[in-house]
This record gives C-alpha cells, structure tokens and sequence, in this order.
C-alpha cells in the first residue's frame, strides 16, 4: 500500500480558469475524488483539499509532506486566450528526476489510452512551486476549457470520473514498475514521440510562463 497525494488544483477565492460558468477548481476536485475512489481501498490516499477552500502552495506541499506521501499528483484543467489549444500535457519540475518523469508518463499515457482522438501534448518541464518536493510530482493539465469540444467533454460528470480513474490507473502503473530510474530517458522519449500537435513555439502559453 502507498500514499498517494492528490492536489485539485485552485479552490476557494481562486476559481482557476472559468468558461461558460465551468470552473477549473471545481472539476478538478471531482476528478481528484474520482481518482481517489478509484485508488481506494489498495493505496491511502490523502487530498490537500476536499472542499471549495483556499489552499497557498506551501500548505499544499506541506500536506504531502505531513502525509509522507510516495507520490504527489496536481490536477487542472487547461486554458488559453484563444480557442484552438487543446489536448493534455503533464510538467514536472525536473527532467533530469526520473521517477516524476515516469509518473509523469504513466498519467499521460493512461489519459491517451482512454481519450485517443484528443492530442497528446507530452511532458514538459516547470519550475513549479507545488511541485518542489521530495517526492515524484507531477502537474497534469486536462484538456482545455477553452476548446469547444473540450469543454464540453469537461461539463460531463461521467468525463470527470472517466479522468480521475485514468490518473488513478497512472499513479498504479507507476507504483508497480520495477526499478527502472535508467529508463526514463526511454520513458519520456516514448511519450514525446506519441506526442502530437504543435511545437512549443506556437504553444498557447510563453515560454516560461506557468500552468495555471
Ligand atoms: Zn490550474
């Protein structure tokens, strides 16, 4: 049995990103509660929040760390200025930490498996507070609010609970693998060969800029 740490991204004053009255707090935590039942009862699964609260970074870190989790996944929900970026990308703080990576890999290839018609966006990396840990941690983005097709596929309840088990599938492939730290380089060129869609040029974000 492992500790899982799932963090719903926003919540509280902090809605995350909002079209048409769909708010990124509130289907991140159902995904996260959809992964946790999903995970249950094989692994402890601790949420930094179950509730509609507002929860800083640290505090977020802090739970993992309170937990002692063995794994820590962030979830959002994409979005962009415009409406063409769409499908699903997971960042990790570190390329060169091989146990985020693969992860990393796992959620996003458990993501594409479910949902193969929407692009693979591959992993990317960021130096993202919440994933300053001590453990592997990942941010997943799924799909965008800000596509048509996307944001209809995130106003369905079943969709939400469909996400929260493919992490939850991510996060138990990674907890069965072998040791295989000297794979990930492997790992990662896999994924990012699945990848699909534009380069980071043409990205909806700047470079540099951070997942919201
Ligand atoms: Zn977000």
């Amino acid at each position: 049995m492992a500790t899982v740490c799932l963090d719903p991204g926003h919540g509280g004053r902090d809605a995350g990103a909002v079209r048409d009255g769909l708010e990124e707090k509130r289907i991140a935590l159902e995904v996260a509660l959809a992964a946790r039942a999903a995970l249950r009862p094989a692994h402890r699964v601790v949420l930094t929040r179950d509730g509609d609260i507002t929860l800083p970074l640290v505090e977020r870190r802090g739970i993992a760390e309170t937990a002692r989790a063995d794994l820590f996944v962030s979830i959002h929900v994409n979005a962009s200025t415009g409406s063409r970026a769409r499908g699903v990308e997971v960042f990790v703080r570190r390329p060169s930490d091989p146990a985020s990576l693969i992860l990393a890999a796992a959620v996003l290839q458990e993501i594409i498996r479910q949902w193969p018609d929407r692009r693979n966006r591959g992993i990317k990396p960021a130096s993202l507070g919440v994933l300053r840990q001590r453990r592997p941690a990942v941010l997943v983005e799924c799909f965008f609010l800000s596509h048509p097709a996307e944001r209809a596929l995130l106003g369905g309840a079943e969709v939400r609970a469909a996400l929260g088990r493919a992490i939850a599938r991510g996060c138990e492939a990674f907890l069965r693998r072998p040791a295989l730290s000297a794979r990930a380089r492997a790992v990662r060129a896999e994924a990012n060969r699945g990848r699909t869609g534009r380069r980071a040029a043409r990205s909806p974000r700047p470079r540099g800029s951070r997942p919201v």
